[in-house]
């Protein structure tokens, strides 16, 4: 009898992870517009399975380092809203009050390897300039007190594939702009922070707001700076769905006062974001509990039927 070989399936060399996250600043409750960002980046994570079979993990990060504009209590209330949609994350959340060791080093790293520059212009300044900032104090070597950090824009990224917005071009000049990455009041810039924690958390995908989609061109700029000189990073995909605007045309935001939208019936608020994103959920999961409303949408989630458009009205 011949030896019989029994060929084991092979593992894949490589089985593609897929990370995502929820950002939000604790500068106020959610409302519907964070909550619309809150489940299409779950549901784009939960609908990815892996040839593990795994599906791809979500994860939430609390972008606290803005104090002024910080509300007490905001954060935990944050969390309780995202358990009570059942948008439950995967691992501990991060809050980037505790990464300013992180960021520091990185900024001295960008300094070792001269890629930044102190700056003492105003907004004023800048605005009588063209209002485009136009590299004004490269060669002035100002003292660290009293200025801002900006990173030399070596790249200037402009142009992206959005997963739901197609090919994306961001303003060229604004993208050329050498940017504040530490400020002058002492707060480490945005764009500087949100691309250190998608580094440290491994992000593979960024699923948010419109409102974001000019700073995504800094925040490639600064992924491939990175990448250059001392850090090795993969680039996020990133996709941008419609912001939810009220019907007298304003963007729903903590600044207009948005309503908090009401954990103690979420039903009502899932079908509606479900329907923004263009899901259509079956009628009868108006009475279904907010698992199971969950579980349909993250097996039928389409990224093809998120509306294109950049602003969607709703009442
Ligand atoms: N923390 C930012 C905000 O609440 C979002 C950051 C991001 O998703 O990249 O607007
Ligand atoms: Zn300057």
């Amino acid at each position: 009898m011949q030896n019989v070989h029994i060929k084991r399936p092979q593992e894949p060399k490589q089985v593609i992870q897929y990370r995502g996250r929820f950002a939000p600043s604790p500068s106020g409750l959610l409302h519907f517009g964070s909550l619309i960002a809150a489940l299409a980046s779950f549901l784009d994570a939960k609908a990815f399975i892996n040839k593990r079979g795994e599906q791809g993990k979500w994860l939430v990060r609390i972008e606290d380092i803005d104090p002024p504009r910080e509300q007490t209590g905001a954060s935990t209330e944050i969390l309780k809203t995202l358990e009570a949609f059942g948008l439950h994350w995967d691992e501990t959340e991060l809050y980037q009050s505790k990464q300013r060791l992180y960021y520091r080093e990185i900024l001295s790293d960008l300094t070792q390897k001269k890629l930044s520059y102190f700056c003492q212009c105003t907004r004023a300044n800048i605005k009588a300039l063209g209002g485009i900032y136009q590299g004004h104090c490269l060669t002035k070597n100002h003292q660290p007190e009293g200025s801002a950090l900006r990173l030399i824009n070596q790249n200037g990224l402009h142009q992206f594939n959005d997963l739901f917005q197609g090919d994306v071009v961001c303003n060229q000049a604004l993208a050329n702009e050498d940017f504040i990455i530490h400020r002058k009041d002492g707060l480490f810039a945005y764009q500087l922070a949100v691309v250190a924690d998608d580094i440290a958390q491994k992000i593979t995908h960024v699923v948010r707001g419109c409102d974001l989609l000019e700073p995504t061109a800094r925040q490639l700029t600064l992924f491939q700076t990175f990448n250059d000189s001392f850090l090795k990073c993969t680039t996020p995909q990133y996709g941008h769905i419609p912001l939810a605007i009220t019907n007298d045309g304003y963007k729903l935001s903590k600044q207009n006062k948005a309503p908090a939208i009401n954990n103690a019936i979420p039903q009502p608020a899932l079908m509606a974001a479900l329907t923004f994103l263009g899901q259509s959920p079956l009628p009868e999961l108006t009475n279904a509990s907010v698992d199971e409303i969950i579980q349909w949408a993250s097996k039928h989630w389409q990224r093809s039927l998120v509306p294109k458009v950049i602003e969607i009205n709703i009442d």
